[in-house]
């Protein structure tokens, strides 16, 4: 089978040869159909300080997929060949305390497909049965391929209760855009969403009912007066990593806001403490997606009326990978989609 591979321990992929991966008795076969570039492809491309450290060279990288069954592990009984799925790319111990009680999403252990373990940038992708997630017809193969940075989206939209509130989302990277969509999807009042890139903010607008704000040329106390908010926003998403929109986020947040972190800043960044205590603010770290409640929670959202089809602005043959590469570097797209097929 052809996959994609970080073959050499400097900048690139490449395209190679690899044996179909054999499956255990709890796993399944996929053929891979579509999947997307995503963030974290792009800082293993570029081979930086964290892939170097983190991804073995040798691996097929790739985590965002759809494709179709075509062979079950001999103990697999819930899952037929033929079924069309996605699957959570993050592959969880069964032993900590978190898992045996549940929470799959905190087990200390997790391993990434495309990461750490052979991903889904090929032909055929070896997963076990428990990460599977069927998808129903209403939920095509691109769209199918995106549920991993939207389950990201609806993770943290779903962390905290957006009904009727108002919210701030900072960074209209793909994931800060679905989070809009999510947010005025499950009843937010105003959504509004910042950005530096005046193409990202375009895209935004595009795709959910939203206020896009360009805080390199507007403050958002200004934001705040237009929209005639008492205070401020009640409940923020970050998600651009970035140390100022942190700031401009409890800056402008209500006393008693809350803040779902999902952002990943480059290092350590200074936090006004001071600040977070007398303004009451709870903050919530979020990793991943909720295993399964987040997938449950999107498809029947996607299946319900949330629209994010205009996320992806592009579209490749996999044999055209550098330039899906290229696009996604160039940071004006939204989601990349290769087609497998
Ligand atoms: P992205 O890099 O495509 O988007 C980030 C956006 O933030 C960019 O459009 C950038 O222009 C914008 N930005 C930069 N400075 C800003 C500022 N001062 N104010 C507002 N916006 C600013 O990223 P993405 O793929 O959409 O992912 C969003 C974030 O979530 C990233 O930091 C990513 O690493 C992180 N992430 C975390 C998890 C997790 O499990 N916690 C999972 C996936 C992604
Ligand atoms: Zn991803």
């Amino acid at each position: 089978m052809t996959a994609l591979v970080k073959a050499k321990p400097e900048p690139g992929l490449w395209m190679e040869s690899r044996p179909v991966p054999e499956i255990g008795p709890d796993d399944v076969l996929i053929r891979v159909k579509k999947t997307g570039i995503c963030g974290t492809d792009i800082h293993i491309w570029n081979w930086d300080a964290w892939a170097e450290r983190t991804v073995p060279v040798g691996l097929v990288t790739g985590h965002e997929f759809a494709g179709e069954i075509v062979d079950v592990g001999r103990n697999v009984t819930d899952l037929r060949i033929g079924q069309r799925c996605s699957g959570e790319g993050h592959l969880i111990g069964h032993h900590s305390r978190q898992s045996r009680s549940g929470k799959f999403h905190l087990d200390p252990e997790t391993r990434g497909i495309g990461v750490n373990e052979q991903g889904a940038f090929a032909h055929y992708l070896r997963l076990p049965a428990f990460n599977v997630v069927p998808l129903p017809d209403e939920i095509d193969d691109e769209i199918g391929a995106i549920l991993d940075p939207l389950g990201n989206a609806v993770h943290t939209a779903l962390s905290f209760d957006l009904v009727g509130e108002d919210v701030l989302i900072t960074g209209a990277g793909p994931i800060g855009i679905m989070a809009a969509a999510v947010a005025r999807h499950v009843g937010a009042r105003h959504v509004v969403i910042t950005d530096v890139n005046p193409a990202r903010l375009e895209l935004a607008a595009k795709v959910a009912d939203c206020t896009p704000v360009n805080v390199a040329q507007e403050d958002l106390k200004d934001v705040i007066a237009r929209l005639k908010l008492a205070q401020g926003f009640d409940v923020g998403m970050e998600m651009s990593g970035n140390q100022q929109a942190l700031d401009q986020m409890v800056e402008n947040l209500v006393m008693g806001g809350r803040i779902a972190l999902l952002g990943i800043p480059p290092g350590k960044s200074p936090v006004d403490w001071s600040r977070i205590v007398f303004k009451a603010i709870t903050i919530k770290g979020v990793y991943g997606r909720e295993i399964f409640e987040t997938w449950y929670k999107m498809i029947a959202m996607l299946t319900n009326g949330l629209d994010i089809r205009p996320v992806i602005t592009h579209r490749f043959k996999v044999a055209e990978f550098r330039e899906g590469f290229e696009t996604m570097r160039s940071g004006l797209s939204g989601k990349v989609v290769l087609d497998w097929t």
